[in-house]
């Protein structure tokens, strides 16, 4: 059960994301926390994290991004969902918001980058659907094994809907793509795994992955001593990093462990070649990894060669 805290949000509405990825496009979250609970959620660390259990909602979103826009002389080509949460939440008040936010910068003409792994409701995948020139989304995906979808995310949507909900989505026209993150050493990062994976990921259309290999916060740790139960899981994913380093990540601005490089080099290496074999590219996240990876893991879409539109991305329309 989650405990939603109701608040009005004080801050702005649009940030900015320390992500290199987003560097040129706003943000929004929706809630602080988020309702998925997933076990490895590295923003249990944040500052702003409202606790196990919880999340923070915030009532003026809306109000307060509808302000925001009109004192802006240029308006964004697009806004990202959500650096630090999840708009498809299984929470009725953080649905409703989403769907009403997203109409009204669709209906402005503004673009929506999400990435997701909950249940997309059917009325918001119409509306998506419907603008499917304005919307670029990825959608996480870090096992076809049900099993260890619940045990590690309990409350996302099961490996099934996220599959279905990918093609759904293609097939209507939206740029879709698949973000395996984070890929869990000792459990999901062997050669079967990562091959029925990607079987099922080409089965739904996809031609494109981004991927990243768990790094761990002290929070992280916690969770996963506290809540994932199965030693079967816990053990072989506590054990792959016995062997373990610090890595600067976020522009340096964060100190994570990782994986040593050759490891994350020989996974990457592996998914690579079993993805290719389904006819889809990887590109590592090289916010994540800086030390072996460059260019862009394309979280918030391209927007510059799309479906239905040819615009440059820049923060704000005619810079
Ligand atoms: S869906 Fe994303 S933001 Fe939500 S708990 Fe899972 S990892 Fe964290």
């Amino acid at each position: 059960m989650i405990e939603v805290l109701h608040e009005e949000r004080k801050s702005a509405v649009l940030t900015p994301s320390s992500l290199a990825c987003l560097a040129h496009m706003p943000t929004i979250n929706l809630t602080a926390g988020c309702a998925h609970q997933c076990r490895y959620c590295y923003t249990r660390g944040y500052s702003t994290h409202p606790g196990e259990g919880k999340i923070r909602f915030y009532t003026n979103t809306l109000t307060k991004l509808r302000a925001e826009l009109a004192r802006k002389r240029k308006k964004p080509v697009a806004v990202y969902f959500s650096p630090s949460s999840d708009p498809f939440q299984p929470v009725p008040d953080v649905l409703e918001m989403a769907y009403d936010i997203f109409t009204f910068l669709l209906d402005a003409g503004i673009g929506v980058a999400f990435a997701t792994k909950g249940m997309i409701p059917e009325r918001h995948r119409a509306l998506l659907a419907s603008h499917a020139a304005l919307v670029r989304g990825q959608i996480g995906l870090i096992t076809h094994n049900a099993r260890i979808a619940t045990a590690f995310e309990p409350n996302a949507a099961s490996p099934e809907v996220r599959l279905a909900q990918t093609a759904e989505l293609l097939a209507a026209g939206i740029a879709i793509e698949s973000r395996m993150d984070p890929l869990l050493p000792g459990l999901t990062d062997d050669e079967d795994s990562l091959d029925g994976l990607c079987r099922a990921l080409a089965s739904a259309g996809v031609r494109r992955v981004a991927a990243s290999v768990l790094f761990l916060r002290p929070a992280v740790i916690w969770s996963l001593r506290r809540h994932v139960t199965d030693p079967t899981m816990l053990q072989p994913l506590l054990d792959a990093f016995v062997v373990k380093e610090k890595m600067r990540i976020h522009a340096g601005k964060s100190v994570v462990f990782s994986l040593p490089e050759k490891n994350r080099r020989a996974i990457l290496g592996r998914l690579g070649a079993v993805a290719k074999r389904h006819g889809i590219t990887v590109q590592f996240c090289a916010c994540k990894n800086p030390d072996i990876a460059s260019g862009t893991c394309n979280i918030a879409g391209r927007w510059d060669e799309s479906a239905g539109g040819s615009r440059q991305l820049s923060l704000y329309e005619g810079r």
